[in-house]
């Protein structure tokens, strides 16, 4: 097995006539399955853990390093810039939550409607621009709004979308946001598991995943950015580790300083093993290569849809746009949920059903404005990366036009 071989990946599942399939796993865009390199690491440490930071013993010690080494990893993967910092945190959800509370007081914050739920809520100072048709106007859209914008400001923005696969043009609209003095926040959720994620590259000053989207297990995220704001900030957890000293009387005391403030409580060194070592093996894997398979995957994908009349993709830059490997579908005149059931008990396909944590670009895209309503249309969702195959997208689209009728 390869570092980026997906474990369990010959995974089987029996169908309601008695015949056992291998199943189809359409939902990485969900939580993705766990690559050799994360179940190695992790196998690794499970014999020797012990806690980090906290001990003399060679366990402590080993684990120490090992969680470090994972940080310094984790910040190559990122493209860290000397002075960056680099948080482990439990996902994308908490990463983004943690930054939220250590923006300067008074900052606005910008962002697109289109955003996943994790990206669209913790933020203060809400300014809220509606997604546009494409890439170019939101490029435009932002910088009318900074023109609109008094006293500081961040934009908040995400590199690839959880519904439509599309990529935003994080470039652009960092220019744009650094020319007038505002900094960028990419939630990269979606991005790390299909692209490069260099902070420098997408002219980022901070950057979030989730561990469980880059095929490693439950329990880890980042954050990764600069370290002045985090610095300056209030610990995001209040407990050991955050503490650097702690007087008798209450409210006498310093808090630590680097990623140690925001680490709160016994970190999570399997989890942050486990994405560092997923990040290592992308770091030297050929990812032109992986990228091409991805397109192909993709082009197979939306060639098939076609012979299924009753599939619509939605989308909001247009067909051609860049995206990854997450294509939603529209189904009127079918519940989606109930497609999805089907499809994974009649056919032994996984996919996702439903909103996405992404209420707003949902309802646009179905069409529909009441939010009670948009429950019972949302959309289908398929997505795929490491370890998908051809043979499961045809059985994907053979699998819906059977359940479409
Ligand atoms: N942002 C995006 C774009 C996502 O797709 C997701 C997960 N669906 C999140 C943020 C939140 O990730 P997590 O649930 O791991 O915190």
């Amino acid at each position: 097995m390869s570092a980026l071989d997906i474990v369990g990946d010959d995974l089987k599942t029996e169908l309601p006539s008695g015949e056992t399939v291998r199943f189809t796993h359409l939902d990485y865009a969900a939580s993705a399955p766990c690559a050799q390199a994360a179940a190695q690491a992790v196998a690794e440490l499970l014999p020797r853990y012990g806690s980090v930071h906290r001990g003399t013993g060679v366990r402590s010690q080993t684990s120490t390093v090992a969680y470090e080494v994972a940080r310094d990893v984790v910040a190559e993967f990122v493209g860290a810039r000397p002075g960056d910092q680099v948080i482990f945190t439990r996902n994308t959800t908490d990463a983004l939550n943690l930054l939220a509370r250590a923006l300067p007081a008074g900052t606005t914050t910008i962002q697109f409607d289109g955003e996943h739920h994790a990206n669209l809520l913790p933020w203060p100072n809400v300014l809220r621009l509606p997604t546009p048709a494409s890439p170019a106007a939101a490029v435009a859209d932002l910088r009318a709004a900074l023109g609109r914008v008094d006293g500081p400001a961040v934009l908040t923005v995400t590199g690839a979308s959880n519904v439509t696969g599309e990529l935003w043009p994080v470039r652009e609209l960092a220019d744009v946001a650094h020319a007038h003095g505002v900094r960028v926040i990419v939630d990269a959720a979606q991005l790390a598991p299909h692209r490069g994620v260099s902070l420098a590259a997408l002219g980022a000053d901070y950057l979030a995943f989730s561990g469980h989207k880059l095929y490693a297990p439950f329990g880890a995220g980042v954050l990764a950015g600069r370290a002045d704001w985090l610095d300056a900030a209030e610990p995001y957890l209040y407990g050991g580790g955050a503490s650097a000293a702690v007087g008798a009387r209450p409210g006498e005391l310093t808090w630590a300083d680097g990623p140690a403030r925001h680490e709160g409580g016994t970190p999570n060194l399997l989890g942050a093993a486990a994405v560092a070592a997923v990040c290592a093996a992308l770091l030297i894997a050929d990812r032109d290569a992986l990228h091409r398979h991805e397109q192909a995957l993709l082009e197979r994908l939306r060639a098939g849809l076609r012979t299924v009349p009753q599939a619509r993709e939605v989308s909001i830059f247009g067909p051609d746009h860049p995206r990854v490997g997450i294509v939603s579908l529209h189904l009127p005149g079918h519940d989606p949920a109930q497609v999805a059931h089907r499809l994974g008990r009649e056919h032994g396909v996984g996919v996702r059903a439903g909103q996405f944590c992404a209420h707003p670009l949902v309802r646009r895209l179905t069409g529909t404005d009441r939010v009670e309503a948009c429950g019972r249309t949302g959309l289908l969702r398929a997505s795929f990366g490491l370890g998908s195959t051809i043979e499961d997208i045809d059985r994907f689209v053979s699998a819906l036009s059977t359940v479409l009728g």
